[in-house]
């Protein structure tokens, strides 16, 4: 699927805003961003219910244009399932089917194995306001995926899950993406869903596409602050640039963080707080880069600890896991905090 130039606006709001995009087939894609992104919209337009007002889609290599949702290779799953209520889980699966005049005995064929496929046998006959969250979810994709799309729309599908159940879910709609093999385009505000599942994920801030990567290039070599600060948890230490190798921190220390940023530019030095170590101040080996303030909390997270250090320029958290707890300084000593150089990533503010 590819997206070029991909702009749509509602009045004077530009809701997404000139996006290129190729999603392979077979991917597990996530679209990720913060409420009023752009995502749904982007989503929609490749769901056909909304047009774009510049640029180009198209699915499978054929430009879907004006094409209507019915006439495009894709189905969609939104978060409020929108089943009917009244009907049974077979009749909801068959409901798209029946409408479009399927003969019976196929119907019967493809309702059963969407079913078995969401793990719902034994439930055929039930009335889905008889069902819990997490089934209605089930038949809610039982019912897209009955039609034998070749690409599946997810808005935020698991979003009314409660935690526990959205992480089973979670691991279950990968399994069945795999064994069934068609593309998903998945949209989220939760960057540990898209963490979870997706093989790429797109990242999207007002209306703009800012990264696109795998899960681990997202993490490890955000390419902006904001893609930084909304993918998992970070320190951000505001410095500029001196060199090619090397940046100016706001205390005047110089530290390695390669970037092609001109001298001069303003950026962040990303500091992930598990790749953060505390020591005694006067410990800190030779050869890393490190930073001293004064320990101002420690929360206990049951597997790991974060502890909160003031560097009085700002505040920088470390993360340790329980097994791992090395030194444990106590709250109001002075501390130092180091990093290995090569698991910093310099972006850009
Ligand atoms: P959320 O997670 O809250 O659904 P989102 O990232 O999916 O957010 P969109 O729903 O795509 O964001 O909305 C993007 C922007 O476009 C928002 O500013 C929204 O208010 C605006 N917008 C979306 N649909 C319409 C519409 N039909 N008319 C006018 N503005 C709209």
């Amino acid at each position: 699927m590819e997206l070029a130039g991909i702009t749509k606006r509602f009045g004077e709001v530009v809701a997404v805003d000139s996006v290129d995009l190729t999603i392979d087939d077979g991917e597990f894609f996530a679209l990720l961003g913060p409420s009023g992104c752009g995502k749904t919209t982007t989503l929609r337009m490749i769901a056909g219910l909304e047009f774009p007002t510049e640029g180009s889609l198209k699915i499978f290599g054929s430009e879907t244009g004006t094409l209507p949702p019915n006439k495009r290779p894709v189905n969609t799953v939104f978060q409020d399932y929108a089943l009917f209520p009244h009907m049974t889980v077979q009749a909801n699966v068959a409901f798209g089917l029946k409408m479009r005049r399927v003969p019976k005995a196929q119907i019967a064929t493809r309702v059963e194995e969407a079913i078995s496929l969401v793990r719902l046998e034994g439930f055929g006959q039930r009335r889905s306001q008889q069902l819990s969250g997490g089934q209605r979810q089930r038949v809610a994709l039982a019912r897209a995926l009955v039609n034998q799309p070749k690409v599946l729309l997810l808005d935020e599908p698991l979003g009314a899950l409660d935690l526990k159940l959205r992480q089973e879910m979670q691991r279950e709609l990968k399994a069945l993406q795999r064994e069934v093999g068609i593309t998903f385009v998945f949209v989220t505000h939760d960057q540990e869903e898209a963490l979870t599942m997706a093989d790429r994920i797109g990242v999207m801030s007002e209306g703009e596409l800012l990264q696109v990567g795998t899960p681990e290039e997202i993490y490890e070599r955000p390419v902006n602050r904001f893609v930084a600060d909304f993918i998992g948890q970070t320190n951000l230490l505001d410095a500029f640039v001196v060199s090619k190798d090397t940046v100016c921190l706001a205390t005047g220390a110089h530290i390695p963080g390669p970037s092609d940023f001109s001298t001069g530019t303003q950026v962040a030095v990303c500091l992930r707080p598990e790749r953060a170590e505390l020591h005694p101040v006067d410990e800190v080996p030779a050869d890393r880069p490190s930073v001293s303030g004064r320990l101002q909390g420690v929360t206990y997270l049951g597997n790991a600890l974060v502890y909160t250090v003031d560097l009085e320029w700002m505040q920088l958290e470390v993360r340790r896991e329980q097994q791992a707890l090395g030194y444990r300084p106590s709250v109001g000593e002075a501390v130092a905090v180091s990093w290995d150089p090569d698991t910093v990533s310099v972006v850009r503010t």
